[in-house]
């Protein structure tokens, strides 16, 4: 049964890719507020899950509830997509365009906003993510933690209610990793639902309220970074650990 205070919802969730098995029976409660850390070895299905999450993925068996509203049709799919925004690993901006033009797109587009209103958001969210010098710079003049950081603006002017990050400090140099990290404890710490997967245990520390450790489709653990890190529960999870701290 969903909670009206749950956000997301899995329930009983199995993905298929042909005869591959991706996600099995996954249950998942995220509370609207919650700040979710999800990691795992490669190929445990993190991204599928996250992936079914809005949609980008169908899922097979199960149900999966966002916001009160259940992934079913078409028309379920652009509700739940309108207030879920997803960064990935790499930025996908449109390198033809300003840094300005490729945040005022998407509300101008899909939520008819004049361009002076989308504008002045675009503005507010890169203030946010302390780059408006660079609105008027294409992609390419930016660094990739920069580029990270508008990728992470431009979901946020569409004001979705949910945020999903797939990896998003992976691509980038080792330097610039902190850069885009801060800016994400800043958007958990304004009490922004989010799905993190992430191998980054430090901001994991700084900013979960619950990880969730996954294993061949299925997860495997669940708790408080404290307990995460202080006693994982499986030697899945402690041969995991080891190979990454
Ligand atoms: P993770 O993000 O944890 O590395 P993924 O969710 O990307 O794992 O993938 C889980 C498994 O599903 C992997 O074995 C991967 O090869 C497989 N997989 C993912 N996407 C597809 C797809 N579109 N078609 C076929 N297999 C896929
Ligand atoms: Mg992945």
């Amino acid at each position: 049964m969903t909670e009206q205070n749950d956000a997301i919802t899995l329930s009983g969730v199995n993905k298929w890719f042909g005869d591959y098995h991706a996600l099995r029976d996954i249950d998942m409660t995220v509370a609207h507020g919650e700040r979710i850390v999800v990691c795992g070895p490669s190929g445990s299905g993190k991204s599928t899950l996250i992936r079914c999450v809005n949609a980008l993925e169908r899922h097979d068996d199960g149900t999966i509830t966002v916001d009160g509203t259940e992934l079913r049709d078409e028309s379920s799919i652009d509700a739940i997509r309108s207030e879920v925004g997803m960064v990935f690993q790499q930025f996908n901006l449109f390198p033809h365009l300003t840094i300005l033009q490729n945040l005022t797109l998407g509300p101008m587009k899909a939520r008819g906003l004049s361009r002076g209103e989308a504008e002045a958001r675009a503005m507010k969210y890169l203030e946010r993510v302390r780059i408006p010098e660079q609105a008027h710079k294409k992609p390419s003049a930016l660094s990739g933690g920069q580029q990270q950081r508008v990728a992470i603006a431009r979901s946020l002017c569409m004001e979705p209610k949910i945020m999903l990050f797939d990896e998003p400090t992976s691509a980038l140099d080792p330097e610039m990793i902190s850069e885009v990290l801060d800016v994400i404890v800043d958007l958990a710490d304004s009490g922004m639902t989010m799905i993190v997967v992430t191998h980054e245990m430090g901001f994991a520390r700084r900013a979960a309220d619950r990880m969730v450790f996954m294993d061949q489709g299925a997860i495997v653990e669940t708790g408080t970074p404290e307990g995460f890190f202080e006693n994982p529960q499986t030697e899945r999870c402690r041969t995991f650990l080891n190979q990454i701290l």
